[in-house]
């Protein structure tokens, strides 16, 4: 029997369980919880114990073991990632769906792991928590895959800052077991001493519950709805009736490391412990799972999106070459170091790479790190940088080539493998840097504002190779304190340029929610503002080839920026050249609806219109065909409360709406109601017709 590989990202699910509140109440019971912990265990104002959640799902772990066809005879639960996103309530039902995610060969005869993860959700489809799980597989090393991720958790070399003392009772197992896990190793001694145990063994997700508990009553008391994380290895088998002690070391506001030790033999039976906890923000931007590879991140900005990115959750690749500010030095691995050790001390995981941007290799190497260490890359961040100013007639061609080597070569060369693997898995984030000084110019920098134009152009296209990938990609021009700007930048001005200010504008862009792809923006000090090329309307000034003298005199119709336009695709701008010829005398004046705004404005609009409210548990994409003087196509998606408003044509829209646009403008400015235009045929419906009807109630009149 082999491993079966191809049940790679098959999905699994929907698992559907329904509990009411004598299932959270069994369950604390089963994790040692009493009479001095009523609330968990007494109906009366009775709060749910977060760690229930897996216990109550434990039907999605068999699945993975199922899928993957791992030998019965040698599983063990390896490791357990939870993720709470809203308290888990005391009755409902869960509702898990999910997917193995990795293979990993550890080589015969140490065995393999499967990593799965699932989403649960309750019945309106609200996320209640993520789980990560890992399954190790003894008896099925050796199939020729990739090694896992070491991963480390550094434990302070200190005391734990707090130890809870528990004694799961001899008869512990017994209770636990019917919260869902009947696995005869723990109740039946015959079976126990067959595969090679003096007698049945505690399961490991009940001695998690203890230390849940122990947990809670320390960093949370009385609150379960604070737990935010709970990580862990189960390192070590237990018997029912030894004392444990729970060691818990804060590390930071919010989060804590453990580990649960066999009072007895003194072995570590859980390790890798992360807690984490407080007030669950509603709107949490979390990277819990994702794996981030940050170039030039051993300094300035890209440590600190470093670092904000691992307080998140994310999974770290430090690219840093070490060079000086102006690239001539040879490298360093000390910048990257640091910060990856900057990491580790926030209970994170972070590896370095020391390679230079600016060739080939590197681009690859960097990647290379992230999938050894991680096995993906889900965000990439093209930061690295350096600067040589000169003036135009002292810039020769190495001061040219280098900087254009690390700015605009650099961001290809890791784009390129970054993008293969997004691709792949149908998911990515990518941010590019540019510069206001390639946007509008600056004096003595012609090779870095080629450089960081170059970089608009390369993001321009590549936003829309990525599009049907779910690979979203935008530019950002900071403005910031860093060892680049320390002699440009005034000193009072530097002191409030704290990199601190840009991070939060990147995280945004690098999140699952991000609604754009192809924008610019520049940030800095706590101001940000969009940066686009607009297009003005022109003129056709001649219907014959022009006369130099012709130019002149339209000049100020050729220059008009009035009702100017931003392209995102060269086919608009070509189409409106097309359209010029064809009706030269028509004015825009066309009598359409009073109102000065066209359909390109409505659609760009509705972003701001959307009640996210509205959108509980909604997942749909429209797609609107506007024909007429302003015919264009655009795709409305919404999904986890975000609207996200694309031009263009989507692959798998639910609903399809076709109009014309005089109609599409009545409809939305309320002169035509949509059932009215539906009705006698002015607006025509495919697809999901009944999803068009959510459209009313999820935008503002
Ligand atoms: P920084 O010098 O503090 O950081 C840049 C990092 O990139 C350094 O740690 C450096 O070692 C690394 N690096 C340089 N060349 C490399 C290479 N070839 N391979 C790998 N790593 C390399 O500067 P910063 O201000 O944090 O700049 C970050 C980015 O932001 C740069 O692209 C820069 O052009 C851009 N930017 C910064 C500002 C600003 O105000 N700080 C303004 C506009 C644009």
């Amino acid at each position: 029997m082999a491993l079966n590989l191809n049940a790679l990202n098959e999905p699994i699910g929907p698992i559907i369980r329904d509990y009411s509140w004598k299932d959270a109440v069994l369950y604390a019971l089963g994790i040692g919880s009493g009479m001095d912990e009523l609330d968990y265990v007494y109906e009366k104002n009775l709060k749910v114990i977060p760690s229930f959640s897996i216990a109550a799902i434990f039907d999605f772990l068999s699945h993975i073991g199922t899928k993957s066809n791992v030998n019965l005879s040698g599983i063990l639960h390896g490791e357990q990632d939870l993720i709470f996103h809203q308290p888990i309530p005391t009755d409902g039902k869960f509702v898990t769906e999910g997917k193995i995610t990795h293979f990993y060969d550890l080589g015969q005869p140490k065995g393999a792991t499967i990593v799965g993860e699932g989403i649960t959700c309750d019945a309106k489809g609200k996320k209640l928590f993520t789980n990560m799980i890992t399954l190790f597989g003894k008896l099925d090393g050796g199939f020729g895959g990739e090694a896992p991720p070491k991963v480390k958790i550094d434990f302070p070399e200190r005391a734990p800052d707090i130890i809870v003392s528990e004694r799961p009772s001899p008869n512990q197992p017994l209770v636990y077991r019917l919260s869902g896990d009947l696995f005869v190793l723990h109740v039946d001694p015959e079976f126990a001493k067959m595969v090679g145990f003096e007698k049945p063994i505690m399961h490991g997700l009940c001695t998690h519950g203890f230390a849940c508990r122990a947990l809670m009553k320390s960093l949370v008391p009385g609150q379960p709805e604070k737990v935010r994380r709970m990580a862990c290895r189960f390192s070590k088998t237990l018997y029912p009736g030894i004392p444990i002690d729970v060691h818990i070391w804060k590390i930071q506001e919010g989060k804590a490391l453990w580990r649960v030790i066999n009072t007895e033999n003194q072995e570590i039976v859980i390790d890798n412990g992360i807690f984490e906890y407080g007030d669950i923000p509603k709107d949490e931007i979390r990277f819990d799972g994702k794996v981030a590879v940050i170039t030039g991140a051993g300094a300035g900005l890209g440590r600190t999106y470093a670092l904000e990115l691992a307080k998140r959750g994310a999974k770290l690749v430090i690219n840093d070459f070490g060079g000086s500010r102006d690239g001539l030095s040879s490298g360093q691995a000390s910048p990257a170091d640091k910060v990856v050790q900057e990491i580790k001390d926030l209970g994170a995981e972070a590896v370095a790479n020391y390679d230079n941007v600016a060739t080939v290799q590197g681009g690859e190497s960097i990647i290379q790190t992230a999938i050894k260490a991680f096995g993906t890359v889900d965000i990439l961040i093209n930061n690295a940088g350096i600067l040589r100013d000169k003036s135009f007639m002292k810039m020769e061609k190495d001061i040219w080539q280098s900087v254009e080597d690390v700015h605009l070569n650099g961001a290809y060369h890791v784009t390129r493998h970054a993008f293969q693997v997004m691709k792949d898995k149908g998911y990515g984030r990518i941010i590019m840097t540019t510069s206001a000084a390639g946007l509008y110019g600056n004096f003595g920098q012609t090779n870095y504002s080629s450089a960081k134009m170059g970089i608009v152009g390369l993001m321009n296209t590549l936003k829309l190779e990525g599009e049907k990938y779910n690979i979203k990609i935008n530019t950002i021009a900071p403005i910031a304190a860093s060892r680049l700007t320390e002699d440009f930048l005034p000193p009072d001005l530097f002191q409030k340029a704290k990199p601190d200010y840009v991070a939060p504008l990147v995280l945004f862009l690098c999140a699952d929610r991000c609604p754009v792809s192809g924008n610019i923006y520049n940030v800095g000090m706590g101001f940000i503002n969009r940066a686009a090329v607009y297009t003005g309307k022109g003129t056709v000034i001649s219907k014959g080839i022009p006369r130099p003298e012709d130019v002149q005199n339209q000049m100020s119709k050729i220059s008009d920026m009035t009702n100017a336009k931003i392209y995102t695709h060269l086919n608009e701008q070509v189409g409106d050249l097309f359209n010029a010829f064809k009706a030269p005398e028509v004015k825009s004046e066309t009598p359409k609806t009073g109102d000065t705004k066209n359909v390109a404005d409505i659609f760009k609009l509705m972003p701001s219109r959307f009640i996210p409210e509205a959108a509980q548990g909604i997942d749909v994409i429209f797609q609107y065909t506007i024909t007429g003087n302003d015919a264009g196509n655009w795709s409305v998606s919404i999904q986890q409360n975000t609207c996200t408003v694309t031009q263009g044509i989507h692959e798998k829209p639910n609903c399809t709406l076709s109009m014309s646009d005089i109609d599409f403008m009545d409809i939305t400015q309320g002169k035509l109601s949509a059932m009215k235009a539906y009705t006698s045929g002015k607006l025509k419906i495919s697809g999901d017709i009944m999803k068009s009807q959510l459209i009313e109630k999820l935008f503002k009149k």
